[in-house]
């Protein structure tokens, strides 16, 4: 029996709709830039600046129904809604025609950003993850398997802070639809089941405070609530 040195990591995982079942988080990716509005709310212009990638470690994954806790130095601390795309099945060089056979299925999740962090890592043009990897920087609600909701490329994405609504899309915005993502990442990473994809957010970012409560949805794929504490 293999024996560790110290405890080993616990497998994070996601609560999957209508099941007893789990969802294993391997990696977790996130697009950058893939709504045009809300590149240009961050004061970039989206015809010139293509989506790209990053990374948070899986144990970032917030379950659906925990609270968030405000991390540490940071005043400026942002939520951003995002479809989730889980991966079922993993693969190199996956083609956008045979990318849905490779989705397990879809959750709402939030990409919560140190955004005065980042600033500051942007302007000297350092890495991200400071203001990006943080614990419970992920909040997932539950994933909605394919085989119940099919493959969504059009639906409603909003987010309302203490009820008030702050973000407001459509998924069929995305710069880079699902199938175009999952071909391009394929092509940089190995794929494996229990990978997630954070697939960009719509315009309207904006900060919480402690005692918020933040709520976020998908038409048709499933939704997210979390107490800022
Ligand atoms: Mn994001």
């Amino acid at each position: 029996m293999t024996r560790y040195a110290v405890p080993p990591m616990k497998i994070p995982a996601i609560e999957i709709a209508d099941s007893t079942d789990l969802f294993p988080v391997h990696r977790i990716y996130c697009v950058g830039c893939n709504y045009a509005e809300h590149v240009r709310e961050m004061g970039s212009d989206p015809d010139r600046e293509p989506p790209f990638f990053f990374m948070k470690p899986s144990s970032a994954i917030l379950s659906s129904r925990a609270d968030f806790p405000y991390p540490s130095k940071s005043e400026n601390v942002h939520f951003e809604v995002e479809l989730v795309v889980a991966i079922g099945k993993g693969g190199k060089n996956i083609s956008q025609s045979d990318a849905n056979n490779h989705v397990f299925g879809y959750a709402c999740g939030l990409d919560m950003t140190r955004r005065d962090l980042q600033g500051e890592m942007k302007k000297k043009s350092r890495p991200w993850e400071i203001s990006k990897a943080f614990e419970a920087s992920a909040p997932c609600g539950e994933i909605c398997p394919a085989s119940k909701i099919g493959h969504p490329s059009a639906g409603t994405i909003w987010l309302k802070v203490n009820g008030e609504i702050k973000q407001e899309g459509n998924i069929s915005n995305l710069i880079w639809n699902i199938p175009e993502i999952i071909e391009h990442l394929s092509g940089l990473f190995e794929l494996r089941p229990g990978d997630l994809i954070f697939t960009g957010t719509p315009a309207g970012v904006g900060p919480i405070v402690t005692g918020d409560i933040m709520e976020g949805c998908i038409d048709g794929v499933g939704t997210i609530t979390t107490n800022v504490v």
